[in-house]
């Protein structure tokens, strides 16, 4: 039995001490104190599906036992140490994290964040090419650091100070709102013209997340990437993936998102699920551009500590083990087939979309105009968490349910998840 503070205490406590720009998604708050794989628990011992994962962080499932294992195994031998000595566990990681890599993609920059691991992307780019405009999506999201607020394109996460010098935003080419449906190479036409008009013609840099996570769960429009990162090589930039959300097997098809357009970018940054919910996160590139960014000391107090070197490669273990790309692509597929079926049924989704178990469901009021529903949307999102069903929400106009549980979500949990949105719509 659960003996902590109750919701009220600690809201009052998170109202008084805490940021008070942090949100919460509920309108009666959820109080979580404990996980177990794809569930998690308030303090009351309610049950919820997790259809969210601590936003696409919890890879393995919550307090995976072999992730747990290795972590505590490490933390009584040594926490810490830094990078200025010799010690098996950061090495060892980078070795299993390498081998997951396709092409040169061999050398690997420990960080702790998402927001870092893109800060260091950025700045790869403008040292290894000596170019300084680096192009970005609109819609996407990056992180929220200094640098990368300005890589990030949705005004929620933008404070009105000085941002983005140099970053530009290329139209998203997204297949269910962009006007080029899913053509992926007329979109990539617009990169030729930013290009042109903004820039010297020379670029440093371009990120993109194959399917974009906080935007709403957008897959790029087939045939896209290639046509850009041709484009960006021959401005003399490099090309960037954001894979803290699409890595490690989660779209079922393919290891890395980018694989799924066929392309093999010069950097990958990685967060969220490389360390199921340690603060842990990479920048893997290639040893040409290493070199030229080893010019200069590189230095990360925490980068790759022995702890979270330990728990990402028992991720990687698990995830390998459990078979759990397979597992993504099979449920992902009956999910799919579900979502469908309920848009057949109710009028409210305009759209489904997504792989594996990285899905979009966008709501609107007319399919013609595509008018974002975004009340229904909160409405429906409080109604699945009466039902014990947590997921995510997204998009620009806050009208889109991202479905991205743990990995070991199954069959029979998308079942039930499919259930509560048909009865929670059919109650609309
Ligand atoms: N890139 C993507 C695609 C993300 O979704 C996020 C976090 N939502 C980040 C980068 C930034 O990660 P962090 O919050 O760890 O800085």
């Amino acid at each position: 039995p659960y003996v902590g503070p109750l919701a009220d205490e600690v809201l009052a406590k998170r109202k008084k001490f805490l940021n008070p720009a942090l949100f919460l998604y509920y309108k009666k708050h959820v109080n979580i104190v404990e996980g177990k794989m794809q569930y998690l628990f308030d303090e009351t011992g309610r049950r919820y599906l997790d259809a969210f994962a601590g936003i696409v962080t919890v890879s393995c499932g919550h307090c995976h036992p072999h992730v747990v294992d290795a972590v505590i195994r490490q933390t009584k031998l040594l926490q810490h140490a830094t990078t200025i000595y010799l010690h098996h566990a950061i090495a060892d990681y980078a070795e299993a994290l390498a081998a997951k890599m396709p092409g040169n993609l061999k050398v690997v920059y420990f960080v702790n964040s998402g927001s870092e691991a893109n800060d260091m992307a950025m700045l790869m780019a403008r040292v290894y090419t000596g170019n300084y405009d680096i192009i970005a999506l609109r819609n996407a999201y990056h992180g929220m650091s200094a640098a990368t607020m300005g890589l990030t394109a949705h005004h929620t996460w933008k404070h009105n100070v000085p941002q983005g010098f140099g970053v530009y935003h290329a139209l998203l080419p997204h297949p269910y709102r962009g006007p080029f449906g899913a053509d992926g190479k007329k979109y990539a036409d617009d990169l030729t013209d930013l290009i042109q008009s903004s820039t010297s013609g020379k670029v440093a840099g371009f990120f993109a997340e194959t399917i974009q996570g906080v935007g709403g769960s957008v897959e790029l429009a087939p045939g896209y990437l290639p046509a850009a990162y041709d484009i960006i090589r021959k401005a003399g930039g490099i090309c960037i993936s954001d894979e803290v959300q699409t890595g490690f097997g989660r779209t079922g098809s393919h290891y890395w998102g980018f694989e799924t357009q066929g392309v093999i970018p010069d950097i990958v940054t990685l967060a969220k699920g490389i360390g199921n919910g340690l603060p842990l996160a990479a920048v893997v590139t290639t040893p040409e551009i290493a070199s030229v960014l080893a010019e200069r000391l590189h230095f990360n107090t925490y980068g790759g500590n022995p702890v979270c070197s330990a728990g990402g490669r028992a991720v990687l273990e698990v995830l390998d083990k459990e078979e759990r790309q397979k597992h993504c692509a099979v449920v992902g597929d009956h999910l799919l087939k579900r979502l469908h079926a309920l848009k057949e049924k109710h009028d409210i989704i305009g759209d489904v979309r997504g792989r594996g178990l990285m899905l979009g469901i966008e709501l609107v009021t007319d399919r013609t105009t595509k008018t974002p529903a975004t009340a229904e949307t909160l409405q429906l999102f409080e109604a699945f968490k009466d039902l014990g069903v947590l997921v995510g929400k997204g998009g620009l106009y806050g009208n889109v349910f991202r479905i991205k549980p743990p990995m070991c979500f199954t069959l029979e949990d998308a079942d039930f998840l499919v259930d509560v949105m048909d009865h929670s719509m059919s109650k609309l």
